[in-house]
């Protein structure tokens, strides 16, 4: 093909182009986290937004970047619900959540929150290609990217857009359903060459808030058994607490508000073993 050559996949210079483009502003960010799990409903928005808030208040330049298509629930969980991010030059500015965590969703851009999302693959790709590099991210230490449940098509464009340069924290819980489901969420970062930094098991144990004793409502320790098998990190047991879903329903981050809760003590040991395994 020759430097100029156009075909149905569009010029080859355009598309060297924005790849270029691409690489450059990705360039800019340390740390590209995407947040993986294999079902819905484990809490992996909730991880995803605590981690995002645990890297800034450590001091970290943070981005949270949404793309699940269908369902973004970042917005709900940070109180940024109907907020719209502003344009300077074409190019979107994150919504600032704090002086040093900026955030982008799908759920921003949609005219109502409620409204279904019918995107097919190549337009979700499209949209996720302009949250990464149609955003004015800057210089950071980390952007968090929160990836809907599954091997579909958004975390196939996000880590095809990224690359290498892309790393995974694959969030579960313990009962052995979900366990089957992160089997194959290892098996699509193998797949795509993309670095485990590790495993969350959320929602393993019951903080009863009376005694504080944890209770094991399911049987407990799969997220670790199943990381040492496919030899991938643990990065820890966050526990149910009542405070954490309070924090959820009432748009809060945990670890912003109630930093001494047993959620947030596991959080933080979350936050810091990925500060441990992350570029300075
Ligand atoms: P997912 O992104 O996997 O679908 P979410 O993060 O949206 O899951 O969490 C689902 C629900 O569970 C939310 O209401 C959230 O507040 C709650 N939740 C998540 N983790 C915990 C936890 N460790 N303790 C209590 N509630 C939690």
């Amino acid at each position: 093909m020759s430097e100029n050559s156009c075909g149905s996949g569009g010029c080859a210079t355009n598309k060297e182009a924005e790849e270029k483009k691409m690489a450059e502003l990705m360039g800019r960010i340390k740390n590209k986290i995407v947040v993986l799990s294999g079902k819905g409903g484990v809490g992996k928005s909730t991880v995803a937004a605590n981690l995002a808030v645990g890297l800034s208040l450590e001091g970290n330049k943070t981005g949270l970047l949404d793309v699940d298509v269908h369902g973004p629930s970042i917005p709900r969980l940070l109180k940024l619900t109907g907020t719209r991010p502003g344009v300077r030059n074409d190019t979107m500015i994150p919504v600032e959540y704090s002086w040093n965590l900026g955030v982008m969703s799908v759920g921003f851009l949609l005219p109502d929150e409620h409204e279904a999302v019918v995107w097919r693959g190549p337009v979700k790709g499209s949209v996720i290609k302009q949250f990464l590099d149609g955003v004015e991210w800057g210089e950071r230490d980390y952007l968090i990217i929160d990836c809907p449940p599954g091997t579909g098509d958004e975390p196939l464009s996000v880590l095809q857009f990224l690359g290498k340069d892309a790393k995974a924290v694959i969030v579960t819980s313990p009962q052995a359903v979900a366990m089957d489901d992160v089997r194959r969420s290892i098996t699509f970062c193998r797949l795509m060459d993309t670095e485990i930094i590790g495993i969350v098991e959320n929602m393993s144990g019951f903080v009863c808030p009376d005694c504080g004793a944890v209770h094991n409502i399911f049987d407990t320790g799969g997220g670790e058994r199943l990381a040492l098998d496919a030899g991938v990190p643990f990065l820890g047991r966050i526990p149910i607490d009542m405070e954490a879903a309070k924090a959820g329903d009432n748009g809060e981050a945990l670890l912003a508000v109630k930093s001494d809760s047993p959620a947030s003590q596991a959080f933080k040991h979350v936050v810091r073993a990925v500060i441990k395994s992350s570029k300075k």
